[in-house]
């Protein structure tokens, strides 16, 4: 089966300078033309959203994770062209903002029917990102929460699935985890730089019940490397995910944690993110879907979203070039 790609609206602006920038997107863009020639991709572009049956659907997905007040301010927010308003230190509503979100939210629900259709493996590039966005407030350039928007609406209608999250951006997903933790047959993963923006994700909060289910926090320090990481999938995530069992895997897939990433402190390379992919590919389950998160330096991102595919489509080899 392809892996199936879904781009959404590159709408979003957090205004100049910001390392959160449509350019993101536009680079991804480029890579997935690219990569649809060559390997078993099917690309499917969400940038049109048109009608109101669009903005229902952004409610019933997600209502689950945010309130209903919340969702409703970022909607009705008019926002003069070129101007952007401050959410939080980071993070900016722009005149485009409101295309972009319904455009997540159309694309999650399309992830939502592939699920039922029989699964396979999805990758859904959107911004903004979203696992720092709390329940009522956007944060660190998130305004919703795509991943925890898919735990709970795959949890709320199938009571069979058993949803693992997997979080490697090099930020800890707080807003994930605070929507996630307590809920029964539900697993949430995070590998982290600790200490470190935004401040959340020691082991406190680790909890682990007999079926596997719980919070496993990885806070792991500035400078971890390939062989780092490639230790604590070996030892502690896979395991944990076998334990598990999981029905469906959600991926906050963030790629700050690249070395020439101009925002986190770690020294991954390209490498690390194909060797993640094809773990996961291994875990038995029948819908993996991963969602961009971070990645600021636009080379890095290309080549890891690159590597990643590679490791997590399935028999596809990733022509390098580089
Ligand atoms: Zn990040």
């Amino acid at each position: 089966m392809d892996t199936e790609i879904l781009l959404s609206a590159n709408t979003h602006s957090n205004g100049p300078g910001h390392p959160e920038s449509p350019d993101r997107l536009d680079t991804l863009r480029t890579l997935f033309l690219r990569l649809s020639h060559t390997g078993p991709i099917k690309l499917s572009i969400f940038t049109d959203s048109k009608t109101h049956t669009e903005t229902d659907s952004f409610f019933r997905i997600y209502e689950k994770v945010h309130s209903r007040e919340y969702l409703s301010k970022l909607l009705l927010h008019q926002v003069p062209p070129g101007t952007i308003i401050p959410l939080d230190p980071d993070t900016g509503l722009s005149n485009g903002s409101r295309k972009a979100i319904l455009s997540c939210g159309e694309s999650v629900d399309f992830l939502l029917r592939r699920r039922l259709d029989g699964g396979g493996v999805s990758f859904l590039a959107e911004r903004p990102p979203g696992h720092h966005a709390l329940r009522d407030r956007a944060m660190g350039f998130c305004l919703v929460n795509h991943t925890a928007a898919l735990a709970h609406n795959i949890h709320q209608t199938d009571p069979d699935s058993r949803v693992a999250v997997l979080d490697f951006d090099v930020h800890h997903g707080n807003g994930t985890e605070d929507s996630l933790r307590g809920l029964d047959r539900c697993l949430f993963i995070s590998t982290h730089q600790y200490p470190f923006y935004p401040g959340t994700g020691s082991e406190k909060n680790n909890r682990s019940d007999a079926d596997g289910s719980g919070v496993l926090n990885l806070p792991l320090p500035e400078g971890t490397d390939d062989e780092d990481y490639r230790k604590v999938l070996r030892e502690k995530i896979l395991p944990r995910l076998e334990k598990f069992r999981p029905t469906d895997l959600i991926v906050s897939a963030g790629f700050d944690g690249h070395r020439d990433d101009p925002l986190g402190g770690w020294l991954l390379t390209e490498e690390i993110y194909s060797d993640i992919g094809r773990s996961l590919l291994s875990v038995e389950c029948r819908f993996i879907a991963s969602v961009l998160e971070g990645g600021y330096n636009l080379t890095a991102l290309s080549r890891s979203v690159e590597a990643y595919l590679s490791g997590i489509g399935r028999p596809f080899q990733s022509p390098r070039s580089y």
